[in-house]
């Protein structure tokens, strides 16, 4: 099922429309999504980067994550809100953050990443998969999979 949302930054500087037959929507616990995102973790829906179309351009930042990988987070550079990251240099995927979308409903986390670094005052929710580091098994609502080996968060 195809699967179609939309959202943009705070101050409007920046929008995007995902239309995706493949998504994953979860949670990242790592202390680089932390300190990014000034907040208790990260909550974003991985898409395909054909399947998404930026109107505006974002600031990039880049640096080496938890994992080990590259990772870049793309924000606005007016009003500084947060919108995606994805592996860097691939790019082939962009993991959407789940606050900035138009409806905040639309999300619907099955999955935690990084839970060894939780913050102590974010209950855990049993319903979800947690995984102590990134995926270790491929994981997706639809194929092809996330490949733990290439999107590690
Ligand atoms: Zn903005
Ligand atoms: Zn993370």
């Amino acid at each position: 099922m195809t699967e179609t949302f939309t959202g943009g930054c705070l101050c409007g500087a920046i929008t995007y429309r995902a239309e995706a037959d493949e998504t994953l929507h979860y949670l990242c616990h790592c202390t680089h999504c932390q300190r990014f995102g000034g907040a208790g973790y990260h909550a974003a829906i991985v898409v395909a980067a054909d399947d998404l179309t930026v109107h505006g351009t974002p600031k990039v930042f880049t640096n080496t994550a938890d994992s080990g990988r590259t990772i870049a987070r793309y924000f606005c550079s007016d009003c500084g809100g947060h919108l995606f990251t994805s592996p860097n240099p691939e790019a082939t995927r962009f993991s959407v953050k789940a606050g900035t979308l138009d409806d905040p409903t639309h999300f619907q986390p099955k999955h935690e990443i990084w839970r060894q670094s939780r913050a102590d005052w974010i209950e855990p929710d049993a319903s979800r998969e947690l995984f102590d580091q990134g995926f270790t098994r491929p994981v997706s609502i639809g194929a092809p999979a996330v490949d733990p080996d290439q999107d590690k968060f």
